[in-house]
């Protein structure tokens, strides 16, 4: 009963292993073909609705009234009828009832169009569910922007007013440093921001910051005060977005 195989299978397939664990479970069956406890693991592991309804019914022969894998079976079956469209019925997209598909999303299983299907790296999924996976991974609230823009916006200004004094004076040279010294100090808004919404995610988060780069930026490149004077806040505004809009996604 306590296969050293299974064993190692069902940890394997606690950590994510799925492949290792794939490989154990069917060893430990091929091994004792009544071990329950591996039917079940192996279950879990296998990805296609055909082959885990399999081990379920391999469950059920064993132990006709085994619970769990009566309430999977029934569960596995249901999604298969689901799947497969019957015979002569066309898919549509649900969000264009004009467009035929043979897609699903493979998290809803909504049929979706070329279009509206967004590869991933599970396959398929429809924008409803990216969205709200992403609602997952985005963990701030409204005021997070608002501490983004406080901390930012003076750091900011403050960074394209002494690099615009500093620079401007130096000619190419003040530009090339600017170039290249615009992403540390940007970077380093970026961080204090981060650090200040206590690393939440927030999907528009770069945005406002780069926002702020901009705003402060502007009167450096409107009021000149010669022509270095306006390039390098301008290169400070281009380079100080696009680097906080990498850092904060
Ligand atoms: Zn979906
Ligand atoms: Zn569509």
């Amino acid at each position: 009963m306590a296969n050293d195989l299974t064993q190692r299978g069902l940890t394997a397939a606690r950590v994510g292993e799925t492949n290792q664990a794939h490989r154990l479970l069917s060893e430990a069956i091929q091994q004792h073909p009544d071990d329950i406890e591996a039917w079940l693991g192996l279950a879990g592991v296998v990805d296609d609705l055909k082959e885990k309804e399999w081990c379920f019914k391999e469950v059920l022969a064993l132990v006709p009234d085994h619970q769990e894998a009566q309430a999977a079976l029934s569960l596995v079956q249901e999604k298969l009828t689901h799947q497969q469209p019957k015979d002569g019925e066309t898919l549509y997209c649900y969000r264009h009832p004009e467009t035929e598909t043979g897609l699903r999303c493979n998290r809803c299983n909504k049929s979706i169009c070329a279009k509206c299907a967004k590869r991933t790296p599970v396959g398929f999924r429809c924008s409803e569910c990216i969205r709200e996976q992403e609602d997952k991974y985005y963990t701030g609230s409204n005021s997070d922007y608002l501490v983004a823009a406080v901390i930012s916006f003076p750091l900011a200004f403050f960074g394209v007013a002494l690099f615009t004094q500093l620079l401007s004076g130096f000619g190419f040279f003040g530009l090339l440093f600017a170039f290249f010294g615009t992403p540390v100090v940007t970077g380093f808004i970026a961080e204090a921001v981060r650090w200040g919404v206590s690393k939440r995610r927030s999907r528009y988060l770069g945005h406002v910051v780069a926002g702020c780069i901009m705003v402060a930026g502007l009167p450096f490149i409107l009021i000149p005060l010669n022509f270095f004077a306006a390039i390098v806040p301008s290169i400070f505004v281009f380079v100080g977005a696009t680097t906080v809009l990498a850092r904060l996604r």
